[in-house]
């Protein structure tokens, strides 16, 4: 059984990255049959078009009705099974009321039936059957066996079913179904909204490091650029391999130094390269054909009986790695793009991005992460659509395809129809002219309608930040992320180094207030000079904690903060990360003072700055009243608030639909900061994306949070929806929306009553 699952992970595997889904269910079939020693083991997959289960893959019944029997939804064992979602182990079918006779499959000797319901997020997509002659009744651990084996199926399930139903069901006409899959037009994956817009391009897919099971085998249409390709990666590794030689050739013993000598023969033309060329030559893209040939050979290593020769395959694979690592960067590392990319990959990083020249990025597509990611605020700092979470979407296939991404609902679409097009070109320029009318508001004060006057801030953390956030017309800086300036060094910053980044953005805000965030490493954000590894990374050595116990790397950063804004005008605010208790504003508080009196003592013409405390924690809202006492400032981190407050990691996709940021729960929450905030006539404000969004942006303002910090990109809506609205009118809302039971109910609600007040402009328009 233990070697059961193996194989069926390796298939999984397989599949997962081959798409090649016949393949799989066919060897999991026989696999399984063997395994439980019986007499047939089936795969029945749900149909939408055929209303029922139709019959994909089977040893023991008759082949020729792959894809041909179908049984209703409501009829036979394996109907019940399906409307049940729970197994039924019988000895004896045929005396089961629901037995339903297929003649045509060859089923009637079959006695004993054990039929497991194929379940991908809480949907039936199959079941799972073995059969056998003799009246035998399946035990329970083989019953848990399959239990297992559908769980693991079902995901494999979901993934070919995402790219079309004719990617898991043989087709009755007998047409090669991966190929109409490949010909498929405007297929549509869904992810999660990761940054608002519609966008349309070429799709460039990012690899991570080099991987040679993940490489797709595709054909290429042109052989000569391939070629090309693989010269220049042969070349750059022969170039490598010569250099480490020399490196290593006085220090090394001669025998030692003859493996080289041994990679260079092994590169040569009469062998590997010669193969992988040939491969080439006949229609196979490089990094496809240098797979291949690898695999090849690491197959024959394998066999070999002599130990020496067999750990062979090891340098084999070393190099076969480092000839498609070259081959991937000089395509990652293309230095002309097409005009409109859309930047696509497994998990896209904030490196990646760096990648692409801005001017032709359109959009982003990311297998994993969430909504709020790092790349996906970065997406919404640049004002970049993005998806994440996407995690049907074969990423790998996709260069150089067509891809609509719509980031207000989460999808891509692949290939997308002409008509389908049309209406998203004209999305996309009713967003501009939108955005245009916006402009204008730029000088005007954020007020409502009935004269309640709201601060505007921005978040910022990425170069180019400053023009944006002032053009769009922000009245401060609520939150600059100083880990950003951090993770794109090889050490840490030294006090000079951060204050002349200060200092730029400072001067450029004057007299504005600026909020520096003292650094807020841990969780997802590591910096790679400083690694930090952990079970529970979110949970653990984070934001304030990390500084504390590093007074030296606080210091210098408080310092840093206090000596740019010497001479200025604007206020400094330091704010404090991850807060969960008033011990740690103490202790913060004794090192800011430290360190504006050394600074004093140096002679700088400087102001005491204003200290806050992020309210990121649910510890920290019960807390709220004494930190707002102690505090000059409470700043809401609604991000990492509702990530606590539902347990729900913000960038996990399985459990983005748990991710609400307007869960009631967290609302209550928000509301409570604010109350205690106002108690103790302490500034509040939030600089979570939720104060970036109209519906929360509102509710926001009607808690009476003073400060709405967010992204540049979003400032502008923000701005004109709060100054079409009365604050009597949000009041009333946020006084409905308080008992009420859900988000699904409160987004609702948000949605009809902004459309009622003609705001309707900057909700998100959907696909027909
Ligand atoms: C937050 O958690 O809401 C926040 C603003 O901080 P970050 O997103 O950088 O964790
Ligand atoms: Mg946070």
């Amino acid at each position: 059984m233990d070697s059961m699952l193996k194989t069926l992970r390796s298939i999984v595997q397989h599949v997962a990255v081959h798409g090649d889904f016949a393949d799989a269910v066919r060897a999991l079939v026989t696999e399984v049959k063997q395994a439980v020693e019986t007499d047939v083991c089936s795969i029945y997959l749900r149909s939408e078009s055929r209303n029922g289960y139709v019959l994909a893959a089977t040893d023991g019944l008759n082949t020729d009705q792959i894809g041909e029997v179908s049984l209703a939804l409501d009829q036979g064992l394996v109907g019940l099974v399906g409307r049940r979602a729970e197994p039924i182990n019988l000895e004896a079918a045929k005396r089961h009321p629901d037995y339903h006779f297929l003649p045509e499959s060859g089923e009637e000797a079959f006695n004993a039936f054990l039929g497991v319901p194929i379940i991908h997020q809480r949907r039936v997509l199959g079941v799972l059957v073995v059969q056998q002659t003799a009246s035998r009744r399946f035990d329970e651990s083989e019953e848990a066996f399959l239990v297992t084996l559908a769980a693991q199926l079902a995901s494999l399930v979901a993934h070919a079913d995402a790219v079309g139903e004719s990617a898991i069901l043989p087709q009755r006409d007998g047409e090669d179904a991966q190929r109409r899959i490949r010909e498929q037009n405007d297929t549509c994956f869904m992810g999660v909204a990761g940054s608002p817009g519609i966008a349309i391009g070429r799709a460039v897919v990012m690899h991570p490091v080099a991987d040679l099971d993940a490489v797709p085998e595709r054909e290429t249409e042109n052989v000569t650029q391939e070629l090309l390709l693989l010269d220049r990666a042969l070349e750059s590794v022969r170039r490598d391999i010569r250099k480490i030689n020399e490196e290593f050739e006085s220090s090394l013993p001669k025998e030692e130094l003859a493996l080289f000598e041994a990679y260079l023969h092994m590169l040569d033309e009469n062998a590997l390269a010669g193969d992988i060329r040939a491969r080439v030559q006949r229609g196979q893209w490089a990094q496809g054909a240098l797979k291949q040939v690898i695999r090849e050979h690491l197959d024959r290593f394998e066999l070999m009986e002599d130990e020496y020769l067999r750990e062979r395959g090891a340098d084999v694979k070393d190099l076969g790695l480092r000839v498609l690592a070259y081959l991937q960067d000089i395509r990652d590392k293309k230095t002309v793009f097409p005009k409109d990319v859309v930047l696509v990959g497994d998990e896209v990083t904030p490196a990646m991005l760096a990648n692409v020249t801005p001017e032709r990025l359109r959009g982003i597509v990311s297998v994993k992460g969430s909504g709020n990611s790092h790349v996906a605020i970065l997406a919404r700092a640049m004002d970049i659509p993005a998806v994440m979470g996407a995690l049907d979407l074969p990423a790998y296939d996709l260069e150089g395809e067509t891809l609509l991404v719509d980031g207000h609902y989460g999808e891509v679409f692949r290939r997308p129809a002409e008509a389908r097009l049309q209406q998203s070109r004209e999305l996309i320029e009713q967003e501009r002219i939108f955005d245009e009318e916006l402009d204008e508001l730029k000088e005007l004060p954020c007020i409502t309608r009935d004269g309640w006057r709201v601060q505007l801030w921005v978040n910022i953390g990425l170069s180019g930040d400053i023009t944006r956030s002032l053009d769009r017309g922000a009245e401060g800086i609520g939150l600059f992320r100083t880990e950003i300036p951090f993770m794109s060094k090889d050490r840490f910053p030294t006090e000079a180094e951060q204050m002349s980044l200060y200092r730029e953005h400072m001067t450029a805000f004057e007299p504005r207030p600026v909020t520096m965030r003292t650094l807020d490493i841990g969780g997802d954000k590591s910096l790679s000079y400083f690694p930090i590894t952990e079970e529970n990374p979110f949970l653990g050595w984070r934001g304030i904690r990390v500084t504390l116990d590093h007074p030296e790397i606080f210091l210098v950063q408080v310092r840093a903060m206090i000596k740019a804004n010497a001479g200025l005008s604007g206020d400094l605010r330091i704010m404090l990360p991850m807060v969960s208790s008033a011990a740690e504003l103490a202790a913060a508080k004794v090192l800011i003072n430290q360190a504006y009196s050394e600074v004093l003592e140096e002679g700088a013409d400087v102001k005491p700055p204003q200290v806050g405390v992020m309210i990121e924690v649910p510890a920290a809202v019960y807390q709220a009243r004494l930190l707002a006492k102690e505090a000059d400032f409470l700043a809401v981190g609604s991000n990492d608030l509702t990530q606590y407050m539902l347990a729900v990691d913000r960038n996990n996709p399985r459990v983005a639909e748990l991710y609400q940021d307007v869960h009631p729960a967290v609302i209550t929450a928000l509301r409570e900061v604010a109350r205690a905030a106002h108690t103790e006539e302490t500034g509040v404000g939030i600089c979570g994306e939720l104060a970036g969004t109209p519906a929360g942006a509102v509710l926001l303002m009607a808690m009476g949070y003073h400060v709405l910090s967010m992204n540049a990109t979003h400032l502008p809506k923000v701005k004109w929806v709060i100054r079409n609205i009365k604050r009597s009118d949000a009041r009333r809302m946020l006084a409905k929306v308080l008992r009420m039971d859900s988000a699904g109910e409160v987004n609702a609600f948000m949605h009809q009553q902004l459309s009622d007040a003609g705001l309707a402009r900057v909700l998100p328009h959907h696909h027909d």
